[in-house]
């Protein structure tokens, strides 16, 4: 079922980097995945736009949706890089925060109690993680070193029928960073998972086999 307009329009209000359609493929997935009783992990939590979608799929659901994010920023969202944004910036810091955003966007929406937030580096906290997921939304930093330790960190713990979930999946570098891409196509020859959709840059694949 599709977010109520007042998800959708807390989802429009919040910063970020998930356009309509593809928020919407993510929603449907995460929808689905939740059904097996299990958290939902999301890596990148930014400024909350897509924890709003898994947040409320979870609580269709009945589960919790854990966001894990240092909240620092990527590389590319640094002063002077393309997708920097001074209202992020902690003055007293002098470094990015995007935390107070994304609890300001999570309260708007209604759906605080749903989710757990962990501030960390991702793969600090998978090393800590040991329980059983359903869903791992893979939407952290773009460098290989990062989105490979998203994926080695956390693919493991997806359970049999669990979703992958991998954001900014560009085949063609002219339309983007290709680590995404590469542990994309890592994850579909490990013969561990099936593709189930594809929508724009957002890819679904569900666990079907061992090995990861
Ligand atoms: N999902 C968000 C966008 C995430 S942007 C949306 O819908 O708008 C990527 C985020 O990943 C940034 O907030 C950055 O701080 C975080 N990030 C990058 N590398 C990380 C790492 N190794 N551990 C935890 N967070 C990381
Ligand atoms: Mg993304």
């Amino acid at each position: 079922m599709a977010p109520k307009p007042e998800t959708l329009a807390a989802f429009e209000a919040a910063k970020g980097f998930m356009p309509l359609d593809e928020g919407l493929a993510l929603h449907a997935a995460a929808e689905e995945a939740a059904r097996l009783g299990l958290p939902l992990i999301e890596i990148g939590t930014y400024c909350g736009r897509s924890t709003i979608l898994l947040a409320d799929a979870a609580r269709g659901a009945g589960v919790t949706a854990v966001t894990v994010d240092h909240h620092r920023g990527s590389e590319e969202q640094q002063p002077g890089w393309e997708y920097h944004d001074p209202e992020v910036v902690d003055p007293e810091v002098g470094r990015m925060d995007t935390l107070p955003a994304f609890r300001r966007a999570l309260h708007a929406a209604g759906l605080e109690e749903h989710v757990v937030a962990v501030v960390g580096r991702s793969p600090q906290v998978a090393a800590l993680w040991a329980a059983p997921v359903g869903l791992v939304f893979i939407d952290g930093g773009h460098t290989d070193e990062h989105a490979t330790g998203d994926y080695e960190g956390w693919a493991p713990h997806l359970a049999p029928g669990g979703a992958l979930v991998i954001h900014d999946v560009f085949a063609d570098p002219a339309d983007g960073g290709q680590a995404p891409y590469r542990v994309y196509r890592r994850a579909l020859e490990s013969g561990a998972f099936t593709e189930v959709s594809a929508t724009r840059s957002l890819h679904v694949l569900r666990r079907t086999g061992r090995g990861v």
